[in-house]
């Protein structure tokens, strides 16, 4: 015997398998399989047919898909950065690419007074807001830019800028997707066509579902809620009327002194006919100002998901779970720390203030290192293209600690933490 011959069979003699005595198992050849089922010929399979008990599928019928998952109407909890990856691989190629959507303030003034406004934190100034000839120069920049959508979301309000209505329409106009936030109060129903007509989605920011508590959250009167309430139910009925596709929706911003009204707003947007409600949580600077603690999300989780069963064919209630369970392990946070260490999102999310001035992202406004440039100096187009825009996009990549100097819970965490995916690709990873 030679040498070799030696060690494979003390390699043999050795590989002895060791199933437990109380395990069945059935003999094939060379092979003990730990199981005391019949294995199934493969080459019989219409025989087999004939055994079932009625109502049960034979696998490899192949007589068609059994739908097991309802499709996903909006995704409200996450992104949809895949049907861009055109623009991704773009970035990634070094080119000067244009946000593939922004959301932007129209004002740096509100209305109401929310008791969580973030806004209030980077500087409310009364009167502030982007002048009407800059914006409808900017949109058209991003219709030339093939930005794919706009949402007026963020800052002040937007209904307080007289030149909101038309932007919507010239939005429309460029082929650019256009969404609006409002608190709904002061909404012109007299341009309701013009809104029902040429936007995506309406959405109102509303955080409380009885008058009692719109005064607490919100600041403002109870007959305030009353006519957003009417408001609402008219939207609804013009839509209907002249069979307009925009999506209307209510976001509430959760935070402990509005859970006993979850299941009061879920019963409101059903009953004034509105697609969904989305609950978020609220998101809190980086010094903590407004003071949200994510450990009492967990005394709401009942009523959360009371509200989601309010769910039907036309009505959606979503949680941003991803978000509420910050403390918990989501796709994006475990232990209330990010699943990412570097900000990648900001040239495919733009943010710009109600004030004109640009930056990275709305945590950012204000800060003026980061400070991109200002849509009433600037063409947007030139901003887009030119090097400082460039320099505050690697000025973020380079020196911003998500973990320390970023608000909890931004704008860009779900594509952030796709596009660190993106960026750090696991070895072998052609092995798919
Ligand atoms: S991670 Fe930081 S820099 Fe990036 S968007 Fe969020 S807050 Fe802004």
């Amino acid at each position: 015997m030679t040498s070799k011959e030696k060690s494979a069979t003390d390699v043999n003699e050795n590989n002895v398998t060791e199933i437990p005595e109380d395990i069945s198992i059935v003999k094939h050849a060379g092979h003990k399989l730990r199981t005391g089922k019949k294995i199934v010929d493969r080459s019989q399979l219409d025989k087999l047919q004939e055994t079932l008990g009625q109502g049960e599928k034979l696998p490899n019928q192949y007589t068609g898909h059994t739908y097991k998952n309802k499709k996903e109407k909006f995704r409200l909890d996450g992104h949809k950065m895949l049907y861009h990856l055109e623009r991704i691989n773009a970035w990634k190629r070094g080119e000067r690419i244009a946000p593939i959507h922004i959301d932007m303030g129209l004002t740096k003034f509100c209305n109401i007074a929310c008791v969580y406004c973030i806004g209030v934190t980077q500087g409310m100034q009364k009167g502030a807001m982007i002048q009407p000839d800059a914006l409808l120069r900017f949109i058209e920049d991003c219709g030339r830019l093939e930005v794919r959508s706009i949402g007026f979301i963020g800052d002040g309000e937007p209904t307080l800028n007289p030149a909101m209505y038309d932007a919507i329409v010239i939005g429309k106009q460029n082929n650019i997707d256009i969404g609006i936030a409002t608190n709904g109060v002061r909404l012109d129903l007299d341009r309701a066509d013009d809104m029902l007509k040429h936007l995506t989605f309406l959405r109102i920011n509303l955080s409380a579902g009885d008058r009692e508590g719109f005064s607490k959250i919100h600041q403002s009167k109870g007959d305030n809620f009353d006519l957003l309430v009417e408001k609402m139910k008219a939207l609804v009925k013009v839509r209907k009327e002249n069979n307009y596709a925009c999506t209307l929706g209510i976001q509430m911003v959760l935070i402990p002194e509005n859970f006993d009204q979850i299941i009061k707003l879920a019963e409101l947007g059903r009953e004034v006919g509105f697609d969904y409600l989305q609950i978020k949580q609220c998101s809190d600077t980086e010094y903590k100002e407004i003071g949200i603690d994510h450990t009492q999300y967990a005394r709401a989780t009942e009523d959360l998901k009371k509200a989601e069963t309010f769910t039907t064919d036309d009505y959606y209630v979503q949680v941003k779970w991803n978000k509420i369970n910050i403390l918990g392990d989501t796709d994006v946070y475990k232990g209330g720390v990010r699943k990412y260490d570097i900000c990648y999102g900001t040239p495919f999310l733009g943010q710009i203030s109600g004030n004109g001035r640009m930056y990275p992202c709305g945590p950012f406004f204000g800060k003026e290192r980061f400070c991109m440039g200002d849509i009433h100096k600037e063409s947007y187009y030139d901003i887009i293209k030119g090097d400082h825009y460039w320099n505050v996009q690697k000025d973020v990549v380079d020196n911003v600690d998500v973990h320390c100097d970023c608000t909890v819970g931004c704008r860009q965490d779900y594509i952030n933490k796709f596009l660190w995916d993106v960026m750090n690709p696991p070895e072998h990873h052609n092995f798919i």
